[in-house]
């Protein structure tokens, strides 16, 4: 059904109290791209809020189906679970409910482009999250707000620091940066959401014979970092070259930064 037509419960826990956890996939020229990594990661994100919904592979189904249906080339997958809507509100999980499956698929116009060639600006931003920042729940109130920061002071995204410095990742993007010629980013604890991008870029940097490290940056490197940029879904891997107004690197897009945008390109193409 067209989208603005879904309706879901009032008394919908997603709703209520953010029970709820999501994906969001990038499909390319009619093929969703790293669909079983989403969805292992779908299944952590469930199992990690103890939701019983079992029907992952139906949930494919049912994607491919509308993709094929509608032949949908350049698109995005929302995929929402819910715990469900009950008769009243109390937060204690209800003995009898039907988890509920939310899924779009709308095309994606993708105008990064420049972007990704010239390089954006971020802020750093506090993060204000909880402390399971590896389950990709709905609760975005404070990647919100870091989100609207961004966007008022011009910047295209928050990076969010701990109260110690320690760089984690962006509102919605992973980050990398170079540092003393090694590839830089945070390792996977439950600070950060484990990012699909991310681990690809690792990949692709190993296979590239770049150095790499899983350990986090701090606001105090920034001055000494030689390349920085953000990785994600839709955002793909996006130079910066502007942190609070103060210059990156040489103020463009780095040399390693442009290999992985090449190798990622090449495998995109490849598909
Ligand atoms: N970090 C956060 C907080 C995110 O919300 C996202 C994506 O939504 C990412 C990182 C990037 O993850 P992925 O590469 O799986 O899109």
């Amino acid at each position: 059904m067209p989208l603005v037509e879904v309706r879901v419960p009032a008394l919908d826990r997603g709703f209520l109290f953010g029970d709820s956890v999501y994906e969001v996939i990038r499909v390319y020229r009619g093929r969703p791209f790293l669909f079983e990594e989403h969805l292992a990661r779908l299944r952590r994100s469930l199992e990690a809020i103890r939701l019983p919904y079992t029907d992952l592979e139906g949930l494919r189904q049912r994607v491919l189906q509308v993709i094929g249906e509608y032949q949908f080339r350049e698109a995005i997958i929302y995929i929402q679970i819910t715990r469900g809507a009950d008769y009243t509100r109390h937060h204690v999980f209800p003995q009898r409910i039907e988890p509920l499956e939310f899924f779009y698929v709308e095309e994606f116009h993708d105008d990064l482009e420049p972007m990704r060639q010239q390089g954006v600006r971020v802020i750093t931003h506090p993060d204000l999250r909880w402390k399971r920042c590896d389950i990709k729940s709905t609760n975005l109130l404070p990647n919100v707000l870091a989100a609207q920061a961004a966007r008022e002071a011009g910047a295209y995204e928050a990076l969010l620091y701990l109260p110690d410095g320690t760089l984690l990742e962006g509102s919605r993007t992973s980050c990398f940066g170079v540092l003393a010629g090694k590839l830089l980013t945070a390792p996977t604890t439950p600070s950060i959401l484990p990012g699909i991008t991310r681990a690809l870029v690792l990949r692709l940097a190993r296979e590239q014979g770049i150095a790499v490290e899983e350990r986090v940056l701090r606001l105090a490197d920034l001055p000494q970092v030689a390349e920085l940029f953000l990785t994600g879904t839709t955002s793909e891997i996006l130079p910066i070259v502007q942190v609070d107004g103060q210059i990156i690197g040489e103020g463009k897009p780095g040399p390693i930064t442009r290999r992985l945008q090449e190798a990622y390109r090449r495998l995109v193409q490849s598909l």
